[in-house]
């Protein structure tokens, strides 16, 4: 963290969009987040109240119910949130999930489903993961086959961010058996009173634990041929290309927030605690350690802020979005780590922030495309 640098895509009016959204942050979600995080979920009324002030859909246009903002207005949110370890609120999915529906919906799909989305009255999430499909989406088995003006639905996703709370799941499923990618689609399934559509267990994970992470289960589920996703079949596969970069930025700008949190909160503790007659901070491998630290999280932050000013002139390409999710959230691991080992005993204790993040922090590693698929991915580009 360098206090004396300001990112240069916070003008006024974002300064005054943050100033307002630290404040909702403050009052509505941090009291709230030891209760979440016993329930394993933040609830609906959140949301709403989130969706009322405007903080949800901020780069989704108005003529759909949106704020008509940009990338900037979103990281915003994920950056306040992530600094103060607030994980389970789900609004990166959500946002992705909205972002399909801009990107790709037909006309009648966006103006159905994107303000609702808007005001925090529909929650979204992305069914792309299965027990045998995560990393190697090729084996996907979740199947959709058209019967008239429906698609009988039948299979199971895991992981699903929001998956207890979502009404509306952008759902990837096969529908020709055989077909690779060509065979791939997307179809937006709203859940409220869906019959054969089942959420199975929350999940109990090493971090997020107010995070909503469920199984989704699918027999005989009949949905409406309108709600697959740009009306036309075997698109699945393009579709979630296309949003690609802008999910893994989204990890990367949490990722950047919460070594900023982490690292504000190490220093502001090193200066109080004592040891030998001396606080912390004046050891020598205190000092040390606060700068290599300080000096990741800066180059962290300029690599993001590089991110966020090409997502918003629209030219940020999928390796450089990669290298940004892999090496922010690697470098993330190892910046709070050290931020737990300069608390001592009190990081391991979850009351204490650094203890949240850091376990929160594994599994940016994991989702959004494995750090292993990112250099994959940039490798091929060499
Ligand atoms: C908390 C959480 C939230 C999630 N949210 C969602 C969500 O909202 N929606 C959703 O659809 N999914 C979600 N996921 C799933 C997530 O995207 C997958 O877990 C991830 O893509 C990895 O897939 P996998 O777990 O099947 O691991 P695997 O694909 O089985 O990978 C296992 C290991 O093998 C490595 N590996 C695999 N292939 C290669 C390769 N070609 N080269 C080198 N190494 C390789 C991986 O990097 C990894 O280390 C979430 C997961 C978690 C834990």
């Amino acid at each position: 963290m360098n206090t004396a640098y300001a990112s240069p895509w916070v003008d006024e009016e974002i300064a005054i969009f943050r100033d307002a959204v630290a404040r909702f942050v403050e009052a509505e979600m941090v009291p709230n987040d030891e209760q979440w995080r016993k329930r394993q979920h933040v609830g609906k009324e959140i949301w709403r109240k989130a969706g009322a002030m405007g903080m949800l859909c901020t780069d989704i246009g108005a003529q759909y119910g949106g704020v008509g903002g940009d990338f900037r207005h979103e990281a915003v949110l994920y950056e306040e949130t992530s600094r103060r370890g607030l994980s389970g609120f789900g609004q990166g999915v959500h946002s992705i999930c909205a972002h399909y529906l801009e990107n790709h919906g037909t006309e009648e799909q966006k103006h159905r489903f994107l303000p609702r989305m808007a005001s925090g009255a529909l929650i979204g999430a992305i069914g792309m993961s299965e027990p045998a499909a995560g990393s190697d989406l090729q084996g996907l088995r979740t199947r959709a086959v058209r019967d008239g003006d429906e698609y009988v639905i039948n299979g199971s996703k895991i992981f699903i961010t929001n998956g207890y709370l979502a009404g509306l799941v952008a759902l990837v499923v096969k529908t020709q058996a055989g077909e690779g990618a060509k065979g791939t689609s997307i179809i937006m399934a709203e859940t409220e009173n869906l019959k054969g559509f089942r959420v199975g267990r929350i999940l109990d994970k090493m971090g997020m634990k107010s995070q909503d992470t469920a199984e989704l289960f699918f027999e005989d589920v009949r949905v409406p041929t309108t709600n697959l996703l740009g009306g036309a079949e075997g698109q699945g596969f393009y579709q979630l290309m296309g949003d690609l970069p802008y999910e893994r930025a989204l990890i990367a700008v949490a990722g950047v927030a919460a070594m900023e949190g982490g690292l504000a909160e190490t220093i502001r503790y090193v200066k109080e605690r004592r040891a030998f007659g001396k606080t912390i901070a004046e050891f020598q491998n205190t000092k040390f350690k606060l700068a290599e630290l300080a000096t990741k999280t800066h180059i962290a932050r300029l690599f993001v802020d590089d991110i966020i000013a090409k997502i918003v002139a629209g030219t940020l390409d999928t390796v450089t979005a990669s290298m940004a999710k892999y090496w922010v959230t690697d470098t993330q691991q190892e910046v709070l780590d050290e931020c737990v080992q300069l608390h001592g005993g009190y990081g391991y204790m979850n009351e204490y922030l650094v203890c949240r993040l850091f376990a929160d922090c594994r599994v940016q590693r994991i989702y959004g495309g494995t750090n292993e698929i990112m250099k994959e991915l940039i490798s091929r580009s060499l």
